[in-house]
């Protein structure tokens, strides 16, 4: 790109400054350049960790702390981009993360490649508003094919587990799949709820906590809220059953003033007298609790030693300081009412658990408050050797209970393994037929970039790109439109067969993302970038 002097000189000789000084233009087709092969970087490096058999990457952040994951969510968000084309493309992919938790590496991937192709295009002459409205219009196309491949499945487990346990992906939970898989669909079902008529699922209700130690087998599901806490005092029971659960939005201290506040004190007595009526408001609001029933409190808030003394006289169990998400959490899955003026109290507030139980999980002591009938919110527990370990199970779960939400969503699927693709890409080349000249060729390259993500899959099962894509041309040709990649055996396999289905809202978005990305890029032919702030 060209540093200018930033004038222009009109016809009375007199310069006229434009962009402040330093600035840097970079116009037409430098600019569209400079950010389609930023954009292609950034698809290259993604590329590599497409699909289960992908590529780990290793990322070290300006801390020199190490993550090594697979996951395109992740690597995105933990690599420093200077680029501004490059941070496009990943805020793409993160609004497709926000969006269905899942397919962000294909939006990338496909970005990229519509991009790179799109690019031939215009060294040869074509004009990027064609490109874009060929790409527009196969993309349209592509989403209706997508409705008319996609299969409909139950809600049941057996069906939701299928397609759970094929975005447990990742390396580290390979061998745990199937058993991670049933807890993500058990943890589904007991947080889904109706609305409008429909299932819906709220991912805020399905907690994760990880714990180091032990093995990945040894996770497991939590019928109501694990808590990271300890029991507040050691005269206090460890164990309740048939708790009556007081959750609190209220300290059990004596707030200090926030102004200060001068008590002129004449003898020890008048002190005494003081904290003494400390202790009694304190006392009055163990009591209540107590005369409603409460045989557990847990507080977001602290609980002085004086409370503390009170509530283990009585035998209450006492928890103090839960983050808010949990306590709201707690409120939903025990059926409580979270308490905010404790003096006003009722019994119909509190919550229920058969169990309530501080135990010790690995090296520390961890609250379960479980035993509960129908509870409306769950706890993952995740266990593991290493934090590295602990982290990945995590991204993995998370990405599986996205896929169940997807389809409770829209219980919908597609296969998976570059069926869908080839197919779609096969459609839209019919289609293009029907484009004007120039369109058609974009629309072309649209179905070319499509095919892009079987032939990633290819590479990463060890085959030849070129013979499996023409193989599975010729397949889906014949008709067979679920045959894509089995990437672990290394072959050309039915995905039906296979059990390999992604959602189709899933796929829905990635094209619309992709898409959104390579024209929002394609469009740009003037880069003017600010000089850095003078020190
Ligand atoms: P993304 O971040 O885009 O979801 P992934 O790395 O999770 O990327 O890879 C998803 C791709 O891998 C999808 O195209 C999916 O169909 C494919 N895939 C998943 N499991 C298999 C499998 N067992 N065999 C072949 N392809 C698979």
């Amino acid at each position: 790109c060209q540093t200018m002097s930033q004038t222009q000189a009109p016809r009375t000789g007199v310069p006229i400054m434009i962009l402040k000084e330093g600035s840097q233009r970079t116009t037409g087709v430098d600019a569209r350049r400079s950010n389609i092969q930023a954009a292609k970087v950034i698809a290259e490096i993604l590329a590599t960790s497409l699909g289960p058999r992908g590529m780990d990457k290793m990322l070290i952040d300006a801390f020199g702390d190490v993550t090594i994951t697979g996951d395109g969510a992740t690597i995105l968000k933990e690599m420093e981009v200077q680029h501004p084309a490059a941070k496009l493309l990943i805020e793409v992919a993160k609004a497709q993360d926000a969006e269905v938790g899942d397919g962000t590496t294909t939006v990338v991937v496909l970005a990229g490649k519509l991009l790179e192709l799109g690019e031939e295009l215009l060294e040869e002459g074509i004009h990027p508003t064609i490109v874009i409205d060929g790409y527009k219009k196969a993309a349209d196309y592509a989403l209706k094919v997508a409705e008319e491949i996609a299969k409909p499945v139950e809600l049941t487990k057996e069906q939701l587990l299928k397609v759970v346990s094929n975005a447990l992906s990742s390396k580290v939970v390979a061998e745990t799949r199937d058993y991670l898989a049933n807890i993500v669909v058990e943890a589904a079902l007991q947080a889904v709820e109706t609305r409008d008529g429909k299932p819906y699922l709220d991912l805020d209700w399905i907690k994760i906590e990880k714990k180091k130690g032990k093995s990945i087998y040894e996770t497991q599901l939590v019928r109501g809220i694990v808590l990271d806490k300890e029991v507040v005092h050691p005269g206090m029971p460890k164990r309740i059953t048939n708790a009556k659960i007081a959750i609190l939005d209220a300290p059990l201290e004596i707030e200090k003033p926030e102004w200060t506040t001068k008590i002129s004190v004449t003898s020890p007595d008048q002190i005494k007298a003081f904290l003494d009526q400390e202790a009694e408001i304190l006392k009055s609001y163990v009591d209540h609790l107590a005369s409603i029933g409460a045989n557990v409190v847990i507080t977001q808030k602290g609980i002085d030693e004086v409370a503390q003394h009170f509530l283990a006289k009585k035998g209450i169990m006492a928890v103090r300081r839960v983050k808010r998400s949990d306590i709201e959490k707690l409120a939903r899955a025990t059926g409580a009412k979270i308490i905010t003026s404790i003096k006003d109290a009722r019994p119909e507030d509190l919550g229920t658990a058969g169990l309530v139980e501080e135990r010790k999980v690995g090296e520390e002591k961890m609250v379960f408050v479980e035993d509960i009938p129908n509870p409306r919110a769950v706890t993952i527990l995740v266990r593991g050797g290493s934090d590295r370990i602990l982290d990945e199970v995590e991204r993995s779960l998370q990405d599986a209970l996205h896929v169940a939400r997807d389809l409770f969503r829209e219980p919908k699927i597609v296969p998976g393994g570059g069926a869908f693709e080839i197919e779609v890409a096969r459609r839209v080349r019919e289609f293009a037929r029907k484009l004007p000249g120039k369109e058609q060729l974009a629309a072309l390259k649209f179905a070319d970039a499509l095919e892009h993500i079987p032939t990633i899959l290819a590479l990463t099962a060890g085959l030849d790109p070129v013979d499996a894509i023409a193989e599975l041309r010729r397949r889906h040709d014949n008709g067979e439109i679920t045959t894509g990649i089995d990437v672990y055996g290394g072959k050309i396999a039915d995905m039906a067969a296979l059990n390999v289905w992604d959602p189709l809202l899933v796929k829905k978005q990635v094209i619309k993302s992709a898409v959104e990305a390579a024209i929002m890029i394609l469009r740009i032919d003037d880069i003017i970038a600010a000089g850095a702030p003078k020190k």
